[in-house]
């Protein structure tokens, strides 16, 4: 989805290098955030309150050790109080966040989509380590995530047309022209929801029958709905193509390492899922076109 209408310095008349230096920043301040949620979600705890704390010592951390990157590195990786190591997590969600944040703004530009890229980079790489973590995927992340791609798809068509939705333009959503366009883009949502939950689901029932295990949590089905609903049908099949291609092959990697050959080793699929959805986003389109040209001419 590269939809360049201005540069950031056409339009604010700073240097590229500027917009580039503040995303950074924001990335690794809101990747700072994110510790706190990965931290504290899945223990339904709050995250506004209290200040974060050192988990041996109790001291609570002073601002000006709390800034993203630089105070682990200051610090030496140790609490300033106590001298407990600090997980070298810490200050990697935070680098993660800001490069990632640094490739949705050169991939995007400076647009109105650039806000909802953000926004839906976070909501996955909070996924992806509350799955890694904790092996699920919290309703307080998947289903405002679904309200959110709701809502985009519903006010987004009214000011910017088709635009941002490469989906409205093909099938079967293409044969609705004489529909508005907010109502297409809503079915879109619905659609690609389907396509993404639905078929997780379907696997997971079909796994369940010839098997008898749970293979496929709930906690997929519905991050994969949310994901659909933005992303629209095709995207949605690439990132389950990338999560499951990726999932395999490191799965095939883990199960070969382990002692005992047991092939009902849990493996945290919503991470795979979460890599597939954030290069979906990004390059889904380049990278559809060129399986198109490569594989269909
Ligand atoms: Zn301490």
């Amino acid at each position: 989805m590269k939809i360049l209408l201005a540069s950031f310095e056409t339009l604010t008349g700073l240097p590229e290098l500027v917009g580039y230096i503040f995303i950074f920043t924001f990335g690794a301040a809101v990747g700072s955030f994110l510790n706190v949620v990965i931290h504290r979600v899945p223990n339904d705890e709050s995250i506004i309150f209290p200040n974060s704390a050192c988990p041996k010592c109790s001291n609570r951390i002073k601002f000006y050790d709390n800034i993203p990157i630089l105070s682990w590195l200051l610090l030496g990786g140790k609490c300033r109080n106590c001298k407990i190591p600090i997980s070298i997590r810490y200050p990697l969600v935070e680098l993660l966040t800001a490069l990632l944040f640094v490739l949705v703004f050169w991939q995007i530009g400076f647009n109105a989509f650039l806000p909802v890229c953000l926004i839906f980079v976070t909501a996955i790489v909070a996924l992806i380590f509350i799955d890694a973590e904790h092996m699920i995927l919290p309703d307080v992340i998947n289903f405002p995530l679904l309200f959110f791609a709701l809502l985009v798809r519903l006010i987004y068509p009214l000011f910017f047309g088709s635009s941002y939705f490469s989906d409205l333009q093909i099938f079967p959503l293409s044969q609705m022209e004489t529909y508005p366009v907010w109502m297409v883009s809503l079915l879109g949502a619905i659609l690609g929801g389907l396509v993404g939950g639905g078929s997780l689901w379907l696997v997971g029932e079909i796994w369940k029958r010839l098997r008898g295990v749970d293979a496929m949590g709930l906690g997929d089905v519905k991050m994969m709905f949310a994901v659909g609903a933005l992303l629209g049908w095709r995207l949605t099949l690439l990132t389950i193509f990338l999560g499951a291609f990726s999932g395999a092959v490191i799965g095939i990697f883990v199960i070969a390492r382990q002692k005992d050959k047991d092939l009902q080793t849990q493996i945290p699929f919503g991470i795979f899922l979460g890599i597939g959805s954030i290069i979906a986003l990004l390059f889904g389109e380049q990278i559809v076109k060129w399986y198109l040209t490569m594989f269909a001419a």
